[in-house]
């Protein structure tokens, strides 16, 4: 790729256009329904100085297993779109939070049955006596804050329990609704 001076501002602007773009069609690859710029870990898309198209990333959790797929997504979405190759650049300052996840994609999050998570960073970890969870939390110093519990996304009874700190994921929890019965898994804020 060569950067000649042909290569305005404007023809940058529309390439990182057509990234975004791009990517706005990268979804999760724990939770489909939803894309990674809705969870907040696509953060930017700029073009470095030799002219190579980068992507910066945050993972939800770090260790998250999904990384390196959703950076084989990403790489893949811009090869189609013919933008590739990209750099793909993990930052981990500041860290990811639930906070980023877009009113969208709480309500996309619902309807597949996942409760979206509630208030901001409750450390329900923290409370859970017992159970060994000093590895997620032990790099984190949320304070321990009031734990609101999730309403079911299936019927909306806030009547419900938890069943597990873990669901099908370590970033969820499993829960079930005492009014419906049916068991949900609840994003956990973080
Ligand atoms: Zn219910």
């Amino acid at each position: 790729m060569t950067t000649t001076a042909d290569t305005s501002r404007a023809s940058t602007d529309s390439m990182l256009e057509r990234a975004w773009a791009a990517l706005e069609g990268v979804p999760d690859p724990e939770i489909p329904v939803v894309s990674i710029r809705e969870l907040g870990i696509l953060r930017d898309v700029r073009r470095a100085a030799d002219g190579v198209l980068e992507v910066v990333i945050t993972p939800t959790y770090s260790g998250c297993p999904a990384m390196a797929q959703i950076a084989e997504d990403i790489a893949h979405a811009l090869e189609i779109t013919g933008l590739g190759p990209c750099r793909i650049e993990t930052t981990l300052a500041p860290a990811w939070t639930t906070d980023w996840i877009t009113a969208d994609a709480r309500e996309k999050l619902r309807a597949y049955g996942i409760a979206p998570p509630t208030g901001q960073c409750g450390d329900d970890a923290a409370t859970d006596a017992g159970q060994n969870t000093v590895t997620e939390k032990a790099l984190r110093f949320v304070p321990p804050a009031a734990l609101v519990p999730p309403a079911c996304p299936h019927c909306g009874s806030a009547h419900t329990e938890r069943l597990s700190q873990f669901g099908s994921t370590a970033c969820k929890a499993l829960y079930r609704c005492l009014d419906c019965r049916e068991p949900f898994d609840y994003f956990k804020p973080y």
